[in-house]
């Protein structure tokens, strides 16, 4: 099998610096069934600070799996994972911090339906985090203007489109000060003209040097914004590269009959 983490990363092509060797989120060995099905293999795995990283594969392969693992969505079996040097936490109110830390954007945007948009954004900070009412609704403000919703504040979820949805959605991640951010597949329920409005908004985090995690199709988006890719089949990572390494010479013969696929 080839090496699964190749460890230092590249810079990626939006200009930022190098990222450091700072390793962030750091999974080893780990192993995860869902009853007979081994659906997360050996997974070792290290996302830096400041580090995109896109992860890309067949549909069923684990991605989604390993995002809601590192965000203790799931249970795991056996293996190590760490934030930040931190051993996940299991339960209680470190497992909320860790859900803070670790901020999560879903393919289905997953806001509060019954929460005003101010609202939704303002929940996390003002329940997990204890920020006073005015500097939470301050810094949503804030947070909204950066993803353009801003003069829906008032608006509840289904008044927007998806697309406004999913901008909410980011903001709400970001008003927790997360460390890293994870994407699992955020523009895939959108309209086709809604996805660069997103994908724009995350290019932006990108580039301002957000630790990311983007489970996604948008090849575009990921040879602009990743520092690395992750290629998943079968529960395992197969390979990991540069944007251009894994784009234009895949290794694995799995890797090359996906982009096959998809290219
Ligand atoms: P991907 O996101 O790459 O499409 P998933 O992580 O969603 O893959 O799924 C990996 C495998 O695990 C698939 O075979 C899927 O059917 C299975 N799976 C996912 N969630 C569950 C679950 N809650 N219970 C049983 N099987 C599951
Ligand atoms: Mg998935």
């Amino acid at each position: 099998t080839p090496p699964a983490d190749l460890g230092a990363p590249s810079s990626g092509s939006l200009g930022r610096p190098p990222v450091p060797d700072d390793p962030l989120v750091v999974l080893s060995g780990v192993n995860k069934h869902f009853g007979p099905l081994h659906v997360l293999r050996d997974i070792d795995l290290t996302i830096h600070r400041g580090e995109v990283v896109i992860v890309i594969g067949p549909s069923g392969s684990g991605k989604s799996t390993l995002c809601r693992t590192i965000n203790r969505l799931e249970t795991y079996e056996t293996g190590t994972i760490t934030i930040d040097g931190e051993p996940l936490p299991e339960e209680g109110k470190a497992l909320a911090r860790l859900r803070a830390d670790v901020g999560m954007v879903f393919q289905s945007f997953n806001l509060f339906a019954h929460k005003t948009i101010l609202e939704n954004v303002t929940l996390g900070p003002t329940k997990v985090r204890r920020v006073g009412a005015a500097e939470a609704r301050t810094r949503a403000m804030e947070l909204l203007e950066r993803v353009g919703v801003a003069h829906q504040a008032e608006k509840y979820p289904a008044q927007l489109s998806g697309g406004q949805q999913q901008r909410v959605a980011i903001a709400r991640a970001l008003a927790m000060d997360p460390k890293v951010i994870l994407f699992d597949e955020p523009t895939s329920a959108l309209d086709p003209e809604m996805i660069n409005e997103v994908l724009d908004v995350m290019t932006d985090l990108a580039r301002d040097g957000m630790t990311m995690v983007v489970v996604t199709h948008e090849m575009g988006f990921a040879r602009k914004a990743a520092n690395r890719v992750v290629f998943m089949a079968d529960g395992q990572v197969v390979e990991t590269g540069t944007p251009t390494e894994f784009f234009t010479n895949p290794r694995s013969e799995r890797a090359k009959d996906f982009l096959g696929k998809i290219l």
